[in-house]
C-alpha cells in the first residue's frame, strides 16, 4: 500500500511581501542562473514539478487547513494552543509544512505565493490547471502571486496573461532590477529594456498586476544615472503597479564581486543610490504605481508612495538627508546600519557617548571609497 503524503516542498525564497502567504513550489532553481549579483541558485538546476505532484502537494495543504480550522473558536479566531498541539507526533518536516498552513489561516488565509525563481517558464496551460486547483481545494484564497523573469514574461502574449488572470493569478513580481541595457549586460541580467517593456504591457493586458524591483547602484558608479534614468524609461513606457526599490550590495562570493576586485565596475556610495532614486521619481511623471521601499537594505526606508500624488513628499524627505552636513549624513549611514536609527530626524535620539563612538569611527575611515567599502561590507550581511 502506498503510504500518505503529509510533506509538501517548500522552497527557498519569496518577496518580503509575500512574507504571510502560503508557498507552494512549482518548480524549483531558476532557468538563467546567471546574473552576476546572485547566487541563491548556484548549486541547483532549474525543475518543473509534474501537475500530479502539485496536486498532491496542494491536497496536503488543504488537508492541515481543514485540521487547523477544526481548532477555531467560537468567535471565529483561531485557538493556537490547540491548533498547535497537533505538532505531537510529527515529524520536523510535517511540523513545518502544518506551522506554515496554521501561520498562513492565523493572519487571515488570503494569499498563495508559487515558488520558485522563475515559475512562468512552465507552459501556461500546466500552470492553469494547477491554478484551478488550488483556487478549488483552498477557496479562502485572495490572491495569488509569482516571480518571473523578464525575458521569460516577454515570450507570453497578452492572451494568456488573460487566461491566467481568469484562472486566479493576480499579481507578478518581477526583478527587472534596471532598465538599461548596458547595465543590464553588465550584470548579465540576459535580458532587455524592450523585453522588459514587452513583459510589462502584456501583463498588465491581461489584467494582472505587475511588480517590479530596481536596485539602485547595480550599475556602478559609473552608470549610476543612466541606471535611474534608464529605469525611469522603463518604468514611464509600463506604468507598473509597484516598483520596489533594492539598493545593490556586492555580495562577496557572487560573480559581481569578482568584476569589483577586479576593478571592472566601480562600487556605489549610499549618496549615490538615494541619488538614482530621485532620479527615478523625479523622472517617472504619469506613473501612478507604488514605490515600495520593503528592504532594510534601502537607506531610506521612509521614502515611498504613489509617484503620482507622493512624489513631492518622497523628495522632500531624500532632500531632508541630503541637506544635513558631510558628516552627519555618514553618522546617518552608520547609526542607520547598526539598527540606531531609521531616519534622519532620528539622530537626535542618540545618547551622547553613542554618537561619539560612531563618529571616532567615521573619522577613522579618510577615504571616501574605504567608506563605501565599509559600508558595502556591512551591507552584505543583509541579503
Ligand atoms: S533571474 Fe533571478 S533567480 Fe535567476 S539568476 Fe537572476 S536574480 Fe537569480
Amino acid at each position: 500500500m502506498e503510504e500518505k503524503q503529509t510533506t509538501y516542498r517548500i522552497g527557498p525564497i519569496r518577496p518580503p511581501s509575500e512574507a504571510n502567504s502560503l508557498l507552494l513550489q512549482i518548480t524549483g532553481g531558476c532557468t538563467w542562473n546567471r546574473c552576476k549579483f546572485c547566487s541563491i541558485y548556484k548549486h541547483e538546476r532549474f525543475r518543473v514539478f509534474s501537475v500530479d505532484s502539485i496536486k498532491r502537494d496542494i491536497d496536503v495543504m488543504a488537508e492541515y487547513a481543514d485540521m487547523v480550522t477544526s481548532y477555531m473558536n467560537q468567535d471565529g479566531t483561531l485557538n493556537k494552543k490547540t491548533a498547535l498541539s497537533r505538532f505531537e507526533g510529527m515529524t520536523q518536516e510535517e511540523k513545518n509544512c502544518y506551522y506554515l498552513v496554521y501561520r498562513w489561516l492565523a493572519g487571515g488565509g488570503e494569499n498563495v505565493f508559487l515558488q520558485d525563481g522563475n515559475s512562468l517558464a512552465v507552459k501556461t496551460e500546466r500552470v492553469l490547471e494547477v491554478l484551478r486547483y488550488l483556487r478549488e481545494k483552498l477557496p479562502s484564497i485572495k490572491r495569488v502571486t509569482t516571480y518571473g523573469r523578464a525575458e521569460t514574461l516577454a515570450k507570453i502574449s497578452a492572451d494568456e496573461y488573460t487566461q491566467l488572470k481568469k484562472a486566479g493569478l493576480d499579481r507578478i513580481h518581477s526583478g527587472f532590477e534596471s532598465g538599461s541595457d548596458q547595465v543590464l549586460q553588465l550584470i548579465d541580467k540576459g535580458v532587455t529594456a524592450e523585453q522588459e517593456i514587452l513583459a510589462g504591457h502584456n501583463i498588465k493586458a491581461g489584467g494582472i498586476e505587475l511588480s517590479v524591483y530596481f536596485m539602485p547602484g547595480i550599475g556602478g558608479k559609473d552608470l549610476s544615472t543612466e541606471n535611474a534614468l534608464e529605469t525611469a524609461r522603463v518604468v514611464r513606457a509600463i506604468n507598473p503597479d509597484f516598483v520596489r526599490l533594492r539598493s545593490a550590495v556586492i555580495k562577496e562570493g557572487t560573480d559581481l564581486w569578482q568584476d569589483y576586485r577586479g576593478g571592472r565596475i566601480r562600487l556605489c556610495s549610499e549618496n549615490d543610490k538615494l541619488t538614482e532614486v530621485k532620479l527615478l521619481i523625479e523622472n517617472s511623471q504619469g506613473c501612478t504605481g507604488y514605490l515600495a521601499s520593503d528592504h532594510i537594505i534601502n537607506l531610506l526606508q521612509n521614502v515611498e508612495g504613489r509617484l503620482d500624488a507622493d512624489s513631492q513628499n518622497m523628495l522632500a524627505k531624500i532632500n531632508e538627508y541630503f541637506a544635513l552636513p558631510p558628516l552627519q549624513q555618514k553618522l546617518f549611514q552608520l547609526a542607520r546600519r547598526c539598527g540606531m536609527v531609521s531616519e534622519p530626524s532620528d539622530l537626535l535620539l542618540l545618547a551622547k557617548d553613542q554618537r561619539l563612538r560612531l563618529e571616532q569611527s567615521i573619522r577613522s575611515i579618510t577615504e571616501e571609497v574605504l567608506w563605501d567599502e565599509k559600508m558595502n561590507e556591512i551591507l552584505m550581511d543583509y541579503i
